[in-house]
């Protein structure tokens, strides 16, 4: 077993989202010109595995690798169908391949920032550093940033309100132009799986081509193939499409849970991304959420804190934990929940409100839209413990 025997500054675990917007944050701000950084993946990180969707407003860092942004979207159920005009926000797409390779080529071009391809074991504080373990080699460190989830997670997921959110995306392309790519679909209830939280997605980047994705937020998955039937469905049911043929398909699994992630933090050990508890845990969005929390990381360490330091907001936490335990508990409500979102709230509040920067009166006209019974319910049991059927 090889030993690298230098003692990096920060090693950070993982070069997915969470590990690369550190990594980018930390070699484009001059104080870290002189620290030594590390960046360990297990992975060649060479295969476009997701398609990341942000909304912010107008220009923003990855508009020369991002894919297509959309400034009008579109929320239907069976019987309505809400205009979303998302001025000042850009609802922006990205595919993680363009991420991975200009984080890559970044990484290539500057000299105090390395890249090892290594599955790491075990991180141990050893005294005054930390020892990283990979299969190939040992690293040392001051500071680690860990893209790995605690395992402590799964044990514990049923003492916690734990939903999984997940997908299954086809790229279809036509011949014929039959997409409208001035306007995505941010949620669709037209076809559902029996009576639960799910819903459609569509990102038409072309006339002739669009991401369709069925989407679940329950607890438990589906069989692979429902997935499929779900999607033809979708297409010739609702986007009324007959001849396509899937030039691409994505699968995936988001945890969206109240388990405090974060509390796997350790002394100069920080959990990062969705291990960090990065992820918003009412929708499943994470890449904006990350590169605030990378953001937030570089000015503690600049600042002489601790890098965990004020990055999970007590409020919004509460806030997505009363609504999974609405959610987990009567899951048939998603749909007439987010409709009455879209229907009583702008857009641009909403997108406030998931981005956790809306005040409390703010909150509170959000929170007024919801069915209120289901909400009071949750909130008498997270008080009192004790639960109103
Ligand atoms: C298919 C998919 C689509 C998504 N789409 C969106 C979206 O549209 N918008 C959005 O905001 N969020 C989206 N998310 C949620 C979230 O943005 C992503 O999950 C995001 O990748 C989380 O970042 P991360 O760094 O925590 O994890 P990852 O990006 O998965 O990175 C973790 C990295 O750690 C590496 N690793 C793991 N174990 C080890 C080990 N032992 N040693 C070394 N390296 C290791 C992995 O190889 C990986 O590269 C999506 C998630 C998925 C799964």
């Amino acid at each position: 077993m090889e030993q690298d025997l230098k003692i990096y500054d920060y090693v950070i675990i993982g070069a997915g989202a969470a590990g690369l917007h550190l990594s980018l944050a930390m070699l484009t701000d001059e104080w870290f010109a002189n620290k030594h950084i590390l960046i360990l993946d297990k992975d060649d990180k060479k295969v476009d595995d997701k398609t990341w969707s942000f909304w912010e407003k107008g220009a923003g860092k990855w508009d020369d690798i991002i894919e297509k942004s959309w400034s009008k979207g579109k929320f239907n159920t069976k019987t309505e169908s809400i205009e979303l005009d998302l001025a000042p926000y850009l609802y922006k797409t990205l595919p993680s391949i363009n991420f991975y390779d200009f984080g890559r080529k970044k990484i290539a071009e500057t000299e105090h920032i390395k890249w090892i391809k290594d599955a790491v074991k075990t991180v141990n504080n050893i005294g005054d550093k930390i020892e990283i373990r990979g299969e190939r080699s040992t690293y040392f460190a001051k500071q680690v940033f860990d893209s790995r989830i605690d395992k402590g997670f799964e044990s514990a997921r049923e003492q916690h309100f734990t939903l999984q959110q997940h997908f299954k995306g086809w790229v279809i392309e036509t011949e014929k132009p039959v997409f409208d790519p001035t306007t995505f679909v941010m949620m669709d209830f037209q076809v559902k799986w029996q009576d639960s939280a799910c819903f459609t997605y569509v990102l038409p980047v072309s006339p002739t081509k669009a991401l369709v994705e069925f989407t679940l937020f329950t607890e438990d998955l589906i069989a692979y193939d429902a997935y499929d039937d779900y999607l033809r469905r979708y297409i010739k049911e609702a986007l009324k499409i007959e001849q396509y043929h899937i030039s691409k398909v994505e699968f995936g699994i988001i945890p969206m849970s109240d388990y405090p992630f974060e509390k796997a933090n350790l002394p100069h050990i920080m959990k990062i991304g969705t291990a960090g508890g990065h992820v918003k845990p009412s929708s499943g969005y994470a890449f904006k959420n990350i590169e605030k929390a990378a953001q937030k990381i570089i000015h503690n360490l600049k600042n002489n804190r601790a890098p965990e330091h004020g990055i999970i907001n007590k409020k919004f936490r509460w806030y997505d934990s009363l609504y999974l335990d609405v959610l987990v508990n009567h899951n048939e409500l998603g749909e007439s929940i987010y409709t009455d979102m879209y229907r009583k709230n702008s857009i641009q509040q909403i997108f406030k409100f998931l981005d956790d920067e809306t005040n409390l009166m703010e909150d509170l006209k959000i929170i007024w839209s919801f069915k209120f019974s289901p909400f009071l319910k949750a909130l008498l049991y997270n008080l009192s413990g004790i639960r109103i059927k």
